[in-house]
């Protein structure tokens, strides 16, 4: 009986134990991955049992334990030899696993560097702080960038001239720290010239292909792809994974009898760039299609690109894919990464042999400011002229979060051109990120014309998707634009963060392809070493999943606590996505879809989204609804213009304004330019089209309410019932979680204040703003979900 009771106390801690690790573990998942986590639990446990014999035998060496105590020592032995077992068997297998990497026979005899991104870097004492630690390495590695070549060869004079050109006190002063980006060439290879623009376009379009790193690797790339069915391929960005392995697998016989390659691509704008750069190798016209296909029949192999990028999608299609792998054994995957974390794909996919293309690469020197810059957009600027005026030929990367600052930073950069005239050479000045027209897109491919140089700037898009030939120098302010998910009040923000120590990384690795480089990191060395994270969280962790429940639910994955993710969403955030499915009527009580919820699932946009527009079949309304909801999902840029001419922009948004809301205003926009089309609004007619194109299926006619405001506005709150904001003594709160909240002073109805109003979502800049807001009747909220509003009452 006394052993029982024992056993149950035991027990008890025990789960209580669990619990508390369980909560404990929660914040520490979402920072860094589960599997290094329990790794580290892993060593820390056999370390406290370690800790506890040594107690237990001093103990014993002193005075006699009883009977029970030393059986405990006993245990506790058994169980550290056990553990220690455990993890020497750990280590056995990783090594295993390691030998069962396919490697390229080529590449076993050669000497090649494990790892391509390993920094090289003198040690370095922080001592914690920061001050101290900067000055020494200021006194043994100072130097202005730029000053560095002229110093060395006495040209002092070169100097003066450029500060003739830019005010000494606007420059930047960098420092480098002696950190390298090793090269991952051989010694003669370093020393061989790197080949010039000009050069690289006379070889014909064959010769590149077969110079790119890939290349030597094609038939044991072949041989390894015929051998598994599922094998990881890295290599570094560039090396012509994307655009080559289709093309090999194609020469290898894979697309006999029509078969068809799918290939994913993460991002949009790579997809098009890509497909166009393999037509153009092939000499064939290109076509993509711009859908998730999952499960389709028949394709012999299936690739998946950029999976280091960790979207959504990407890593929806790691769990489907790896399922249906299982039971399709003539299915053959391929898992295209850059060099990141490939490890982790391997496990996932059950240990799955790595094919490592060895990279080629040029020694890449990085340096940081010594102090933080203020203002990163205009530290650019300053940086690229800088560079433009000091440094040899090359051309120039630069790294910024979104569609706005680029656009910002290019017309600054132009306007300082054409002020300083002929006294510098020719500077092409080329944006790209995703909105970007194609043509315009295209342009960053071009050589650059010989005396001119050309700097690009881009969003992360640059950073492993797209390879543009000819960068030596990299500018990183060290942003990126992060989506962001708050599961407690449902919010779902695009925030500027710090880039993670790897996407740095990966960034200044682009400066290194065609010969040395230099990356110029805009934050200091101590915020590289302490700010930034190590990786970046997958999107799955940080996203509203509303799509993603809808999606696998149609696809007949009804238990989605058990999908085998690859790194589990927070459960907090699955939960809400459930309720919210339940709330607008597309999932049942039993969490089954239905008959909406199907309907729902055809249309490529937000649940929310999806809901207004099947709502517009019961209000008569779908022609206006589904211009509402293409200019909803392009919206933000629909009145944007650059700062300075912000006030234009405002008088182009009060000549639209019409009583009863933003989405009106909307819907007026764009009645009024139909005839116009440019930019953002030929974006919103892309989108209008392609959701027109779906009504048929979801069997919705498309007819108009010819101007009533009424049936368009109950259409809204169909969709956004949870976004419902009132106006009481305090100003306004949202009625799901009495949140204050503030109509945007950019709304037709910031001076109005209707007592009722929905929002299109919530943005947090000084305060919580509603932006995109609609008047409605409260009666109306019974109406479009009565299941949801009884309950509350
Ligand atoms: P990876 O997928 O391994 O990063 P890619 O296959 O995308 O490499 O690129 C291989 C090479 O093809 C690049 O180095 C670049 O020179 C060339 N390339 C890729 N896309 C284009 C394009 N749109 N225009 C011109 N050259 C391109
Ligand atoms: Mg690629």
């Amino acid at each position: 009986e006394r052993t029982d009771k024992k056993a149950y106390e035991e027990a008890q801690k025990r789960l209580k134990m669990a619990e508390d690790d369980q909560k404990n573990m929660l914040p520490e998942l979402r920072k860094r991955s589960r599997w290094e986590y329990l790794k580290k639990r892993e060593s820390e446990k056999l370390e406290d049992l370690e800790a506890e014999i040594v107690d237990d035998e001093y103990l014993f060496s002193t005075e006699e334990l009883t009977e029970r105590e030393r059986k405990e020592l006993e245990y506790k032995r058994t169980i550290r030899d056990l553990a220690k077992d455990y993890k020497k068997a750990g280590a056995k297998e990783q090594e295993e696993r390691k030998n069962r990497y396919y490697m390229p026979e080529e590449n076993r005899r050669k000497e090649v560097p494990q790892r391509d991104l390993e920094l090289e870097e003198t040690p370095m004492e922080l001592g914690g702080e920061q001050g101290r630690w900067e000055e020494e390495r200021l006194k043994t590695a100072s130097l202005s960038f730029g000053a560095k070549k002229e110093r060395e060869q006495g040209m002092k004079q070169e100097q003066e001239k450029y500060q003739l050109i830019l005010e000494e006190d606007e420059m930047i002063d960098f420092v480098t720290t002696a950190i390298t980006m090793k090269g991952t060439r051989s010694e003669k290879d370093q020393d061989a010239p790197a080949l010039s623009q000009a050069e690289l376009k006379k070889q014909s379009m064959q010769e590149v292909r077969r110079s790119l790193p890939i290349f030597p690797y094609r038939d044991d790339l072949l041989a390894a792809i015929h051998e598994h069915q599922i094998l990881v391929i890295e290599g570094e960005t560039g090396s012509g994974k994307t655009t080559q392995i289709p093309q090999y697998l194609l020469e290898d016989g894979y697309t006999k009898g029509g078969m068809k390659i799918g290939c994913t691509q993460p991002r949009r704008v790579a997809a098009m760039s890509v497909a166009a750069r393999v037509a153009e190798e092939m000499g064939v016209k290109w076509v993509t299609a711009f859908v998730l296909r999952t499960a389709h029949q028949r394709e012999p192999v299936i690739i998946i690109d950029e999976a280091h990028e960790r979207t959504l999608h990407t890593d929806i299609l790691f769990g489907l894919i790896k399922d249906i792998a299982r039971f399709r054994s003539d299915l053959k995957v391929l898992v295209a990464s850059a060099t990141l974390d490939t490890e982790r794909f391997s496990c996932f996919f059950d240990d799955a042999p790595v094919f490592r293309i060895p990279g080629r690469r040029f020694p890449v020197d990085i340096f940081y400011t010594k102090a933080p810059e203020a203002d990163y957009l205009e530290a650019c600027v300053v940086s690229v002229l800088q560079i433009h005026v000091t440094q040899p030929t090359g051309d120039i990367l630069v790294f910024l979060t979104g569609q706005e600052e680029i656009e910002a930073c290019c017309e600054l950069l132009q306007e300082r051109c054409r002020r300083l005239g002929s006294k510098i050479a020719e500077l092409l000045v080329l944006p790209i990120y995703a909105n970007l027209p194609s043509d315009m897109q295209a342009k960053i491919f071009n050589p650059t014309p010989p005396g001119a140089r050309k700097v690009v700037v881009a969003t992360n898009i640059a950073e492993t998707s797209l390879t543009i030939d000819g960068i030596i120098y990299v500018i990183d302010p060290g942003f990126c634009k992060q989506k962001s998910y708050n599961a407690r009040t449902g919010m779902e923000s695009l925030i500027v963060t710090p880039c993670s120590r790897a996407s740095a990384n990966q960034r200044a690795g682009r400066a290194g392809r065609v010969a040395a480089g230099k990356c110029f990191r805009l934050y200091t060395a101590w915020a590289y070493k302490h700010e930034m994270e190590e990786t970046t969280v997958p999107e799955i962790q940080r996203t509203n999943l509303g799509n993603v429940v809808l999606l696998l639910k149609s696809l007949g994955i009804n238990d989605l606590i058990h999908f085998d993710f690859m790194d589990p969403p927070p459960h907090e955030t699955l939960v809400l996505a459930l309720e919210q499915l339940y709330a607008l009527g597309a999932l049942n009580h039993m969490g089954e879809l239905t008959k909406l919820g199907r309907r729902m699932a055809e249309l490529p946009v937000d649940p929310m989204l999806s809901k207004m527009i099947l709502a517009s079949e019961q209000y008569k309304c779908s022609e206006e609804v589904l211009t509402i909801a293409a200019m909803l999902s392009v919206n933000n840029s629909i009145f944007y213009r650059p700062k300075d001419k912000v006030v234009h922009a405002d008088n182009a948004r009060m000549n639209f304004v019409v009583p009863g809301g933003d989405h009106l205003v909307l819907l007026n926009v764009k009645s009024l330019i139909k005839t116009q089309v440019s930019g953002h609004h030929f974006r919103a007619r892309d989108v209008r089209d392609q959701l027109e194109g779906l009504m048929d299926r979801i069997e919705v006619e498309v007819v108009s309410c010819q101007g009533d405001s009424v049936p368009v506005r109950k259409a809204v709150t169909a969709g956004y019932f949870y976004h419902t904001a009132r106006l009481s003594k305090g100003g306004y709160k949202t009625v799901k979680h009495q949140q204050t909240v503030y109509v945007h002073p950019n709304s037709s109805l910031f001076e109005e204040q209707p007592r009722w109003l929905i929002y299109h979502e919530l943005v947090f800049t000084t305060k919580e703003f509603m932006r995109q807001v609609i008047e409605i009747e409260s009666g109306w909220l019974l109406e479009v979900a009565p299941h949801y509003y009884k309950s509350k009452e």
